[in-house]
Formats: C-alpha cells, structure tokens, sequence
C-alpha cells in the first residue's frame, strides 16, 4: 500500500485516520506521509521517499532517530522489565539525577503533558486552596478542558475557539490573559490576585509558533505571584532540555514554583513529569491531600529512555547545545536572506533549535495577535513544497521545527535550497 492508500484506510478505523489531529496535514492538498522509518535527521515513509525531518516528533527526537545510546537503554531492561506498577531503582536514579541538574526539590512522572501541566494544576489549587488559573493566549498545555480556551497549537490551526465537548463551568475558572503584556497581566492579579492558585505559561512559547516571552514580562510575573501568593508554573513541555538544557528556566534565570515536562524527558517514549518545590510536592499523595495517579506513570522502559537521552544531553551539555544553536542561526539567516531575495515579507523567531517563520507583514510577532495575522494559506503552500521535496516539517503555520543533534550544516542547506525554489 502506499501513503494515500493507507491513510485512506487509516480514516476508516481512526478518526481522520490520526491520533492527534495536527497529523492530518488539514487544509494541504497533501497525503502526510506514513512514516515507517527513522534514522539520525532523516525519516522514510511506506513508499522509501527520505525525509530531513525538522519535526523531530514534535521535540523529543533532539538525538535523532533511533539513537544508539537510547536504543541500547530501552534494550538493556527489556529482558527483566516492561511494567511493575511497583517502585523500581531505575526511579530512582532518573528523578534523582533530574532533580539535582535542573534544580528542584522534586518530581513526580506521568505518561503525557497534558497530564503533567493538569496535575500541577491541581496541585497549585490544592495548596492554595484557591480555584483560579490564569493562561496566556495562544499557549498549549494539552487538551485537558481548562486549558482548551484560546489555546495554540492544533486547537488554533483548525480554527475552532477551544472544543466542543467542554461545559463553560470547567472553564469558568481560567483567565485568559494577553502573553507578553505587563500591564494586561497586572490588571488581572489587581481584580483577582487573592483568588488566583496559579499562572501557567509557556516562557518560551512554542505552540503559536514560537515566541519568546519578553524578560520584564516573565521578571513582573514571578513578582506577581509572590505578592499575591499565587504559584507561577513554568510549561515547559516543549523547552524542558531543548533550549538549553535546563530549559527556559535556566536561560532567564527565573524560578518557576512547578514546572512540567515531556517531549524530551520521555526519550521518545511517553512521559510527562511535573515537579517543583517540596512544600509543594509533599501536597501530592501518598502523604498529602491531593490526588494524582497513574497505572504506567515511572515505567521501567520509558525511564530507561528517558534517562538514556538526559545523561547525554547532560553529558555533552558544553557542546550540544552552542552546536543546534549554529544551526539554528544558520537556518535562520538563510531564511531571512532568501525572503529579502524574493520580496517575502517573513519574521524568523528563533530560540536555539526551536524555529518559526511566520507569513508576515508584521515586522514583529510577539503575541497570539501578532501570530493570527499571518497569511496562513501562503505557510500551507509552502509547506507542501518543502515537504513534497523531502523537507519535513510541520503542517501548520503556529509550530516550530526542530534540529537534532544528528542534522549538520548539509542538511541546513538542502532545507535552503529547496526553500529557495519556492
Ligand atoms: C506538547 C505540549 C503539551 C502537551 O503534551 P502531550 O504530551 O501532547 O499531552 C503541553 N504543553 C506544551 C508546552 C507542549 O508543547
């Protein structure tokens, strides 16, 4: 069978023949491919065409596909574990060694982000006894219902103001504010501070493109939650290892009270965590009031990838991490030197090896606003070209494309020779 073929029938069995929409390529006139294949920077669909991939899975593959170490980690449990639902060493050691390089007191792992950011949530309700969140517009924290309202990512692409499916009282609670506006955010903490449990942001939005918070902004907002004694949650899903190794935290020097992971910290595999302080923490059950569980949450294989892919990133820190940033740089001036070439009007944002070009006459997006006014139907096109011409990267306008480790200068050029010809 080939792609078209197996999409089709794809359709029949799983809604819109996906697991999670974005992968439907809607709104192109192309069939996604069907993936069979992954190997360092590159993919292969079911018809052997080769990809550069700048999707990377949407963020976890920083090592490239398949990388060895991973593969030798998840291999070396596979004869002794695959799932306990019991406390294991292996635990241990990666929440341990998390802890101690991202600089929190404590974690809890879960299968998902969206699970992690709905469980620190609640957490933050639980130990403030308070009901209210604040998001920023344009901001993704998965498809739990308090957070479907305004959010970006492929609740945005499809034009669709939140989800059917969610009673306005499970949304009741979260503000949404403006994302990179000070005075907007100290408006609402005047009007409900004492009532706000927490703020939850993406710092580095990715999700609505990407879009890096403004420092003042992210400076006012801790200062925020300090005063009126409300929890600032750093979403950082999509960040957490990728921007640098101790993710948006570390690169703005802010202390966020919880912060969420997944994409990366699962190795590939699904894993979400959440984690923070420890007089926060210690809220969760077993030995506090709040209630958080999971069947699969810590399994044996998923640490083992997980902690395969941290130990490297964390190994090679001094190195990997200024080597995606060239990357990044590179592509994004090549970007831009084509755009002037053409007479493209194009905004690159850029945050290491997370990139977005917007579509843009703006000459700069800084918020949801800025990202709605780009000329979505000229992205769509441009992503059939590239892709079409084995450049894979996402399908949608508000995403970022990702490196690995695995990409060099070469693969950077073929992206810019094939822009080039758009
Ligand atoms: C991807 C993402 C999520 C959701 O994670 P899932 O594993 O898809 O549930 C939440 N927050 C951010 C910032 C993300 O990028």
């Amino acid at each position: 069978m080939n792609n078209i073929e197996i999409f089709e029938l794809s359709k029949r069995y799983i809604p819109g023949g996906v697991n999670s929409p974005v992968r439907a390529f809607k709104g192109l006139s192309i069939t996604p491919p069907i993936v069979k294949r992954g190997e360092g920077p590159y993919v292969f669909d079911e018809e052997d065409k080769k990809y550069i991939d700048f999707v990377c899975a949407w963020g976890p593959m920083i090592l490239g596909h398949c990388d060895e170490d991973v593969v030798n980690s998840i291999k070396g449990v596979l004869d002794d574990a695959i799932s306990f639902g019991a406390p294991t060493k292996l635990e241990l050691t990666i929440a341990r060694f998390i802890c101690e390089t991202v600089g929190i007191d404590m974690i809890r792992f879960v299968n998902s982000g969206t699970e992690a950011t709905m469980s620190a949530i609640r957490l933050a309700r639980g130990y403030t006894r308070r009901s209210m969140i604040v998001k920023f517009s344009g901001c993704y924290h998965g498809h739990y219902d308090g957070f479907l309202v305004a959010a970006g990512s492929g609740v945005m692409t499809h034009g669709i103001p939140g989800s059917e499916g969610v009673p306005l009282d499970l949304i009741r609670n979260t503000i949404v504010a403006e994302f990179n506006d000070t005075e907007g955010i100290k408006e609402i903490f005047r009007k409900f501070g004492e009532d706000i449990a927490g703020v939850i942001i993406e710092p580095i939005a990715g999700n609505m493109g990407v879009i890096p918070s403004e420092r003042e902004f992210l400076l006012e907002l801790r200062r925020l939650c300090d005063e009126y004694g409300s929890l600032l949650i750093f979403d950082e899903v999509m960040t957490g290892f990728r921007v640098s190794y101790g993710g948006a935290k570390e690169i703005y020097g802010i202390q966020p009270d919880l912060i969420t992971y997944a994409k990366i910290i699962g190795g590939g595999l699904p894993c979400g965590a959440y984690g923070g302080r420890r007089d926060i923490m210690e809220k969760l059950a077993p030995i506090g009031p709040v209630y958080q569980a999971g069947t699969m949450s810590g399994n044996p294989v998923v640490m083992a990838a997980g902690y395969a892919t941290l130990r490297k990133l964390y190994e090679n820190r001094d190195n990997f991490y200024d080597y995606l940033d060239a990357l990044g740089e590179r592509m994004e001036v090549g970007i831009k030197e084509i755009a002037k070439e053409k007479g493209m009007e194009i905004v690159v944002n850029r945050v290491g090896s997370m990139i977005t070009a917007f579509f843009t006459e703006e000459i700069r997006v800084k918020n949801y606003a800025d990202a709605l006014k780009c000329n979505v139907g000229l992205f769509r096109r441009f992503a059939e070209h590239m892709i079409k011409n084995g450049i894979y990267i996402p399908p949608s306008q508000f995403e970022a494309m990702f490196i690995s480790v695995k990409h060099t200068e070469d693969h950077i050029e073929e992206f810019l020779r094939v822009m080039k010809k758009f």
